[in-house]
């Protein structure tokens, strides 16, 4: 520890964002490149920083926060669960996973669930699955993965390997073979990419990372032909747009697509602790057998509490009608502002990629000049701006992060 990494006065209530940021920088790795806010509170939409000042959360940490911050009903059980048990591992069995499991396998329409705890992981269980799969059932000796071009799974070793980002990759080889890359959104390129070695197609039914970019109407249904006529399996990667985000459970429902394996992650957590999944039918997941796979932290009690609360929100079906109606909302604002300093609008119900007219700035430019309006949201790709508020926003709130944009326009 060097001299200057001892206790910091950030420590006290009353350090300045400055202050703040000056020792973040100094001992956190720069291995993001925040907007200089520091937020000290939350509640439902809105967020405070340590100056008093506060924002819309127009991001919801990636569609982490989906059910608001500080929902009373998951704070509510998580306090409870503290204060019981909090941690066994999974050599001993638990009072709060039947639940979990069980209701989550019944909101996915599957049977079973593998619990894990970041979205990385989930997507890490899949592959091991689809590969694991691929071996024991199929006897495909050097299973091959189909993704898309422009993906976003996580940040592991294996799932850099095949993401087409220079800027998450480079520096990190050597990759881990078995993956082959097509044009996202092109059935056809798809079509001709599977072989007799393909395990699984594993997609985003939208693309966060990439800007929200929504397929093709006709291109999930013939994936999912394709892949089911020649046994290989569907992964439909939803950390981001699962959990009501699109104005469904799963995004890929609008396209009447029911996929093998679902990866969830983000949301499931209620904002609280990091909880993701696999969800599928037992005879794909049935290949884990005992030390197979694992995680000593996947579906601990705490997560597991938070997770069933999520899933019970989730079950009435109300965050889902919210964010298609107001979703619909929202796009009708977005699309008045093309021509404007707006280029391009795509997405899905409270979820939107907003291309930024390279005139006014570039979508960093704006993000900024958007929380002096006092909304926080985040660019992706240097010209589109990412909207994703937590699904309990208002309709006049919509309203007024739309004026809010005009004039950071
Ligand atoms: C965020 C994300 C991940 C990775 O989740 P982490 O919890 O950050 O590991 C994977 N897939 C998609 C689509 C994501 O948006």
């Amino acid at each position: 520890m060097s001299p200057t990494a001892t206790a910091s006065t950030t420590t006290t209530a009353t350090a300045s964002a400055g202050e703040h940021i000056a020792a973040i920088e100094e001992h956190a790795a720069h291995n993001y490149h925040p907007l200089d806010v520091v937020l000290t509170r939350g509640e439902g939409v809105w967020v405070t920083d340590v100056e008093g000042r506060r924002y819309l959360d127009c991001l919801a940490a990636y569609s982490a926060v989906n059910l608001g911050h500080s929902h009373p009903r998951l704070l509510a059980v998580a306090h409870e669960q503290l204060d019981r048990i909090t941690l066994t591992s999974r050599a001993f069995h638990h009072d709060r996973m039947a639940a979990f499991v069980t209701d989550l396998a019944a909101l996915a329409g599957k049977d079973m669930v593998v619990p894990m705890n970041t979205g990385a992981e989930a997507v890490e269980t899949a592959i091991k699955i689809a590969r694991k799969h691929a071996h024991d059932v199929r006897g495909i000796a050097s299973p091959e993965i189909v993704v898309a071009s422009g993906n976003f799974h996580g940040r592991t070793t294996t799932i850099v390997s095949f993401s087409d980002d220079e800027t998450a990759r480079a520096g990190f080889g050597p990759f881990t073979p078995g993956f082959v890359t097509v044009p996202f959104g092109d059935a056809d390129a798809l079509a001709a990419a599977l072989t007799p070695s393909t395990a699984a197609v594993l997609l985003e039914p939208i693309q966060g990372e990439a800007g929200v970019v929504v397929p093709p109407p006709d291109y999930l249904p013939r994936v999912r032909a394709l892949t089911a006529e020649r046994g290989v399996l569907l992964v439909a990667d939803e950390i981001q747009s699962g959990l009501a985000r699109t104005g469904y459970t799963f995004a890929i429902e609008h396209d009447g697509v029911v996929p093998d394996l679902y990866t969830l992650g983000k949301a499931l957590g209620g904002g609280i602790v990091p909880v993701s999944a696999v969800v599928g039918d037992a005879d794909v997941l049935g290949v884990l057998t005992p030390g197979t796979h694992g995680s000593t932290f996947g579906g601990n009690p705490l997560a597991a509490a938070v997770a069933t609360e999520v899933v019970a929100i989730l079950a009435t079906g109300e965050l889902q009608d919210r964010s298609r109606v107001l979703g619909a909302h929202l796009h009708a604002g977005l699309g008045a502002l093309v021509g404007d300093g707006v280029t391009a609008v795509r997405g899905r119900g409270l979820w939107a990629g907003v291309d930024i007219d390279p005139a006014v700035g570039t979508a960093r430019d704006v993000a900024l000049r958007l929380a002096a309006h006092g909304v926080l949201a985040k660019d992706t790709h240097t010209r589109t701006l990412r909207l994703a508020p937590p699904l309990v926003v208002a309709r006049d709130e919509i309203d007024w992060l739309l004026a809010q944009l005009r004039a950071a326009l």
